[in-house]
């Protein structure tokens, strides 16, 4: 580090990286390519340690506010290539939230899986029957995905 003062150390490293930024951008990708298992597996680690730590469930839902506000196009565009990239999904969503509108579909207050008391998620075993819909709180739906993307189906 060339300067002792923090302030200024801050202010220098800021120049140098806005001096290439296309690049810094470029190898940060790259790297991210390279290690994404590695990366992924402590992202986990990471998040086992804190995420019971107090205040943790706020920062996270505080950046990603932060994240939406400072760049909403980008957000907005992220989710339409994900609504164009997996229309079936989207299409089986909509179907849901329609059929519940119209009193077709009734959210339950409970997991069908753990019968915690929740809003759960509407899970598609297969989105080719929009309607036909397993209730899940968020644990039991991401764990049943997890495990999907393991082989493994556990509900
Ligand atoms: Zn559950
Ligand atoms: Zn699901």
């Amino acid at each position: 580090m060339p300067y002792k003062d923090k302030e200024k150390a801050k202010q220098y490293r800021k120049e140098y990286y806005a001096r290439d930024k296309g690049k810094w951008k470029q190898y940060h990708k790259e790297y991210r390519r390279k290690n994404k298992k590695v990366l992924t597996i402590k992202a986990k680690e990471r998040y086992k340690k804190y995420k019971n730590a107090p205040g943790f469930r706020e920062r996270v839902n505080s950046n990603q506010r932060q994240h939406y506000w400072r760049n909403p196009n980008k957000f907005r565009k992220q989710m339409r290539e994900r609504y164009y990239n997996e229309p079936e999904k989207s299409a089986a969503k909509r179907a849901v939230f329609c059929a519940i509108r119209a009193g077709k579909l009734t959210r339950p207050d409970k997991c069908s899986n753990c019968n915690k008391l929740c809003v759960p998620d509407a899970h598609h075993p297969n989105y080719s029957e929009p309607l036909n819909v397993i209730w899940l709180c968020h644990k039991c739906h991401a764990n049943l995905h997890l495990g999907e993307t393991r082989g493994v189906i556990s509900v």
